[in-house]
């Protein structure tokens, strides 16, 4: 009995609908209009999805087993390991640095706006450095490693990646003033459009959602940042709003003509779960047991993915840039678009 008990415990949970129960066994409809109301009529909408995507795939005879199989494990893993991490460090950062915000916001909605930016500024930065310090790509690959779109891969995470995540984008939002109540607003947000950003070909075909593709980061800008094609790799950190990637050079638009190739680059076993989830680990593990000295062998945790003690670099920066050296007619076409 406890098993089962259990076990529904868990199916509630990942469908997030615990809260929705809760209203409806309360049998107050009227608070449904309720910040708190609309907040668990939100949450159970991505796990919902996830369910229709994953029926889709059977019924289109798509059914991207190997993805799901994999995120399946790493969401039983993490679901053992580690799930209240995350919101431990947010609270604890929140409480050791207020004090030393810069200024303090208010919940208005001029400031959510900038609480907004900001957080996408925290998202900019914890993404890059997840991309381009090699021990940080350890922790992030887990999530890039499915080589299908779909919504499951949002559940694809490292288990410390959170962690790591969250004390980087706090630190950076309570120092700037965000309130913590507008923090938690902004966060609730975020995830859940950031879950939806992993919506695969099965459920939306074309991910460019119109004329918002030119205003906001779209599911099309995440299929572009999960690619390995030289053109896409390293692109389109933001999460909703793409104003960074615009100001830092690194946004790039999905081209008709280069299909993406979902995955990484180095050679993987994206259908078993200790490839995907410690194989970048291992890898790490090995060129610094092969580097020569000391000052090689740190190099390897902190230099980019793709950094080589030889000197024969194979970093996304520079195997883009000769795609883009040797493809100049595309690359006008980028600036087109
Ligand atoms: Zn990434
Ligand atoms: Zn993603």
């Amino acid at each position: 009995m406890d098993i089962l008990q259990t076990l529904y415990n868990e199916i509630i949970g990942f469908l997030g609908v615990s809260q929705v129960w809760e209203i409806l066994k309360t049998g107050n409809y009227s608070s449904f209009t309720t910040y708190e109301g609309i907040v668990a009529l939100i949450y159970p909408i991505i796990p919902l999805l996830i369910l229709l995507e994953f029926i889709l795939g059977l019924v289109y005879k798509k059914p991207q087993t190997k993805v799901y199989k994999v995120n399946f494990l790493i969401y039983i893993f993490n679901r053992f390991i580690g799930r209240f991490i995350a919101i431990a460090m947010v609270v604890l950062i929140i409480g050791a640095l207020q004090s030393y915000a810069l200024f303090q916001t208010e919940m208005t909605w001029y400031w959510f706006i900038y609480g907004y930016i900001i957080w996408e500024f925290g998202h900019f930065i914890y993404h890059y450095l997840g991309h381009k310090v090699r021990l940080f790509w350890c922790l992030h690959s887990t999530h890039h490693a499915p080589e299908e779109m779909n919504l499951s891969v949002t559940h694809a995470h490292f288990f410390l990646e959170a962690p790591y995540a969250d004390t980087i984008r706090t630190t950076v939002c309570i120092l700037l003033g965000v309130d913590p109540a507008l923090l938690f607003l902004i966060m609730f947000i975020d995830g859940t459009y950031g879950a939806f950003i992993h919506v695969g070909e099965n459920l939306m075909k074309n991910g460019r959602m119109g004329f918002l593709n030119k205003i906001i980061l779209t599911p099309s800008h995440h299929r572009v940042h999960h690619a390995k094609n030289p053109l896409y790799m390293d692109t389109n950190f933001c999460n909703l709003l793409n104003i960074w990637d615009k100001l830092f050079g690194t946004y790039q638009n999905e081209e008709a003509d280069i299909a993406i190739e979902y995955g990484i680059t180095r050679e993987i076993n994206s259908g078993n779960f200790l490839d995907v989830y410690f194989g970048e680990f291992v890898a790490l593990f090995k060129d610094i047991a092969r580097a020569p000295g000391l000052k090689n062998k740190l190099l390897y945790t902190v230099m980019p993915p793709g950094w080589s003690h030889t000197g024969e670099h194979q970093t996304a920066k520079i195997v883009r840039n000769a795609h883009l050296q040797q493809n100049i007619p595309s690359q006008k076409k980028v600036a087109k678009v």
